[in-house]
């Protein structure tokens, strides 16, 4: 029997927009987030004011482009949207199966780094229960994928945790790890204020190459290279670097396109790794199956691929 909540799929009330700046571009970008209807998932709708054209993204590991600084997800010769990962992680953390993300630009705005400001857009708009039950793709057996001394691994598990283990030389951060099931609520307390974080040497390399321009003390931890913490105001949790850890890994495997009944282990893990998890876990038929929020089998191990069916219907954002 899942631990797993019966639960139906949950919208928005209404639409919130957002203005913030892109993190690698430096660009403005104005967002505003709709509510999606059933079995629409999460896509983004990105518009450009000054040709008019729309193209559309459901935010999918099908639609991955890059993985390397943030998740950038597109469509070959279309267009792209960099930067996905935290507001995924708002969406599937605190149980948002269904909306469209409307944007200006190519780049999803970094807010204070975390998913905090997504989150209080969310309780700003409302939630709904919609007429669906939720799906949740259960893991049937582990996936693993090791890149040097990191791994990335799937167990299956009655439930929703994620185990996150990060080490790093120094002192500042030394070995952290997260370990809980990942309801709202813990999300909402536990992760959802965690930073995104850097070096005072690497946030200089990165605006030498043009990239992380629009990176500040606002949206980002630094470390300096004497090991301090540059941010006058210091941490918001004691090991804030793990739980962002826990946030990106929320955020990619939300890529998954449903909710993940089972156990997600991570150490020095990063998007990349997060995102070959997935690759892997999908290349292999029998590893998992879409089941509903009752339990009922909609999708069986070995059948033909349901994730194509989970991507191909995208819906217009409400312009009411
Ligand atoms: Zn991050």
């Amino acid at each position: 029997m899942s631990s797993l909540q019966n639960t139906k799929q949950i919208t928005l009330c209404e639409r919130v927009t957002m203005q913030g700046v892109g993190v690698h571009s430096g660009k403005p970008v104005s967002m505003t987030i709709h509510p999606g209807d059933v079995n629409t998932g999460i896509v983004f709708l990105r518009t450009d004011p000054v040709t008019g054209r729309e193209f559309e993204v459901p935010a999918n590991y099908k639609t991955v482009l890059d993985t390397r600084l943030c998740t950038t997800i597109g469509v070959a010769g279309r267009g792209m949207v960099a930067t996905i990962e935290h507001l995924m992680a708002a969406f599937f953390g605190y149980g948002i199966d269904n909306a469209i993300v409307e944007l200006d630009s190519n780049e999803v705005p970094v807010m204070d780094g975390s998913s905090r400001q997504f989150l209080d857009a969310f309780d700003q708009a409302g939630l709904k229960q919609q007429s669906a039950l939720r799906r949740y793709l259960k893991i049937l057996k582990p996936v693993r994928v090791e890149s040097g001394e990191s791994f990335g691994e799937l167990l299956p598990y009655a439930g929703r945790r994620f185990e996150v283990e990060i080490s790093f030389d120094c002192p500042t951060i030394g070995t952290q790890s997260f370990r809980d099931e990942m309801s709202p609520a813990i999300f909402r307390e536990h992760i959802s204020r965690a930073r995104t974080f850097g070096f005072m040497r690497d946030v200089k390399t990165l605006w030498a190459n043009n990239l992380a321009l629009g990176s500040s003390l606002d949206n980002s931890v630094v470390i300096d290279d004497d090991d301090s913490i540059v941010n006058p105001e210091g941490l918001r949790y004691e090991e804030e670097f793990v739980r962002h850890k826990t946030l990106d890994a929320v955020g990619d495997l939300a890529l998954a396109g449903f909710q993940i009944e089972g156990i997600y282990k991570s150490y020095r893990g990063g998007h990349t790794l997060n995102f070959k998890v997935l690759e892997a876990l999908f290349a292999d038929d029998s590893a998992w199956e879409i089941t509903d929020s009752e339990v009922r089998v909609i999708r069986e191990p070995g059948r033909a691929s349901y994730a194509n069916a989970a991507i191909s219907p995208v819906f217009g954002p409400e312009v009411s």
